[in-house]
């Protein structure tokens, strides 16, 4: 444990978390099957926070990133982002809030931009939906295109951009309009690491300066250094946290704590390597030991009567 330097860093120390996700389900119903995307998701991200949530696929990742941009509806269970509460809120608000409120960043480039415009057009877009002043969508698109690392490439259609720069024009698109989350799913899926890390520091610095809030969907592992916490997610709900502490004592060295979920009900996930290393299977025996908890695998005669 590291309290040593008496600061928190754990989202839910201050104020109430601007996303707080709670029992969160979704299950999708095709013809003859049901599969349960999320079950019994918990998350608080606070606001301002820059984080990272990772996880194989098929974990459910793109479903609660979808939740949390208004593109889907989950099944049951609790989902707020500021003031709004996802589940009740009516259609007319869910367009003003994907519109305003949120940013979102694809994977696949192509998604992210229209091909016959320049990456300055692609940036007024948002804000001419929005019916801004052409001058003032035009001085905002070159602020943020300047922000992102782009000011020389205002002219270039998406095309004659490299992926990586097409990836840092989506994220200046998905802030036109100012929104106070973004969100990213496998924003660098489709680049080099080098390329990769490079969108990740855009992303990290328009956190800083700006204040946007950011949750990014990824499988790089090289996210643990750019972002202040990273949460594995397995099944359909959050399994375990890495938190980042910065010692400002010493410079700008880093380390990182791991810690497990604990959902409302007590439920934790014990990591699968363990699981496997100690050969635990359907049960398992949990006693408290003084300051900590001990979990041992089912010993054979464990549970029979004597
Ligand atoms: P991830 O992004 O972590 O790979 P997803 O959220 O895309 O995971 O998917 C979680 C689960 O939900 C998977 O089993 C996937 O097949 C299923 N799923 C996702 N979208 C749909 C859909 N539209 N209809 C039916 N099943 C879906
Ligand atoms: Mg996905």
């Amino acid at each position: 444990m590291r309290t040593q330097s008496g600061r928190i860093d754990r989202p839910e120390a201050a104020e109430p978390p601007y996303i707080h996700c709670e029992d969160l389900f979704k299950i999708y119903k095709t013809d003859d099957l049901e599969v349960v995307a999320l079950r019994g998701l918990d998350l608080r991200v606070a606001r301002g926070e820059m984080m990272a949530i990772v996880g194989a696929s098929g974990s459910g990742k793109s479903t609660l990133l979808n939740i949390l941009a208004g593109l889907d509806q989950p099944s049951a269970g609790r989902v707020t982002v500021g003031e709004r509460d996802l589940l009740t809120t009516d259609e007319a608000d869910l367009v003003r809030y994907r519109r305003v409120e949120v940013g979102f960043v694809w994977q696949q480039t192509g998604r992210n931009l229209i091909p016959y415009l320049t990456a300055e057009q692609n940036v007024e877009v948002p804000m001419i939906l929005e019916g801004r002043p052409r001058g003032e969508t035009r001085e905002r698109a070159r602020m943020l295109l300047d922000q992102v690392g782009l000011g020389e490439k205002l002219a270039n259609k998406p095309q004659e951009m490299s992926g990586g720069e097409q990836q840092r024009t989506a994220i200046a698109v998905a802030l036109a309009n100012d929104p106070p989350l973004l969100l990213a799913d496998e924003p660098t899926g489709e680049l080099d690491s080098t390329t990769a890390d490079e969108v990740f520091a855009v992303l990290r610095r328009l956190n800083r300066d700006l204040g946007v809030t950011i949750v990014i969907v990824t499988h790089d592992r090289q996210i643990t250094q750019r972002v202040d916490r990273v949460v594995a997610m397995r099944d359909g709900r959050t399994s375990t946290e890495l938190v980042r502490h910065v010692q400002f004592a010493r410079g700008t060295e880093a380390s990182i704590d791991e810690f497990a979920v604990v959902d409302r009900s007590g439920r934790l996930q014990i990591p699968r390597d363990y699981l496997d290393q100690l050969d635990i299977g359907a049960r398992a025996r949990i006693e408290l030991a003084g300051d900590h908890v001990e979990v041992r695998p089912e010993r054979p005669g464990d549970g029979r009567r004597a």
